[in-house]
């Protein structure tokens, strides 16, 4: 079973529309490897902008959140609906940073991951162990209950479409990554969770990224994994050379 790699920067609360808009016009035409799917998860400012740009091009723009609602008095929030109509194709659900800041459960990742499908937005379903949980060896048990909540109520056909990034907590914005042969134990786990809730076919055509702590330098070591589908990368997704050498390692 082939699977596209997938190269996603999250620019997490990074950069201006102007910024976006540069970093964009540095990477295009270079950051468009044939086989790689690329994709750049930005601020809901920069949306806009990065969709006009991303035309014609084959890098896919994300947003990094979005409601469960389609609309209703929820202040400050951002539905499906409206990242649909703005041409966005990729939306984060459950990063371990809006886990731990913004109150998301379980739950709200499983609603958002309906939400998302619903619209037709491939979510990107962010699971992953503190460091706590890592040392108590329970790894395995807690990406085995983020996984089973987040797909709740969905189709073998659905979760076959879409992406998994497993980003090891204490491995995030650390510099401190996961060994590639640990985070291809945990991945190869992960699906055979999906093998077990569906079956084969769909464990072996749903993409799941490691990220954390990803970079030029290592991005290759983690590809060269097998059931390591591409990566989900924050600080070294925010330079277009690093992040054009990102897409080119995943070839
Ligand atoms: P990092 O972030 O690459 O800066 O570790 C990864 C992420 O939060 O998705």
């Amino acid at each position: 079973m082939s699977r596209t790699p997938i190269i996603a920067g999250n620019w997490k609360m990074f950069k201006t529309i102007s910024e976006a808009v540069s970093f964009f016009d540095a990477v295009k035409g270079k950051a468009e490897v044939a086989g790689v799917e690329s994709v750049i998860c930005a601020p809901f400012t920069n949306l806009p902008a990065l969709v006009e740009a991303a035309k014609g091009t084959s890098i896919a723009i994300g947003a990094q959140n979005l409601h469960f609602e389609d609309n209703g008095a929820f202040t400050g929030e951002i539905s499906g609906v409206m990242l649909k109509d703005l041409g966005v194709k990729y939306v984060l659900i459950g990063h371990s940073e809006r886990r731990q800041y913004f109150a998301e459960t379980d739950e709200t990742v499983n609603k958002k991951v309906h939400a998302a499908i619903k619209h037709n937005l491939v979510p990107i379903v962010c699971i992953g162990e503190k460091l706590e949980e890592r040392e108590a060896g329970t790894t395995k048990d807690v990406c085995k209950v983020q996984t089973e909540a987040a797909l709740k109520g969905l189709s073998a056909a659905q979760v076959a479409d879409i992406v998994i990034a497993y980003e090891p907590i204490w491995a995030i914005g650390t510099g401190k990554s996961s060994t590639s042969a640990d985070a291809q134990e945990v991945i190869c786990y992960v699906r055979s969770v999906v093998a077990e809730l569906y079956d084969q076919a769909t464990a072996d055509a749903v993409r799941i990224q490691y990220g954390g702590s990803v970079k030029p330098e290592n991005v290759t070591e983690y590809m060269s994994q097998a059931d390591i589908d591409g990566a989900l990368v924050g600080g070294a997704s925010l330079e277009p050379n690093s992040y054009i050498a990102l897409v080119e390692g995943a070839k």
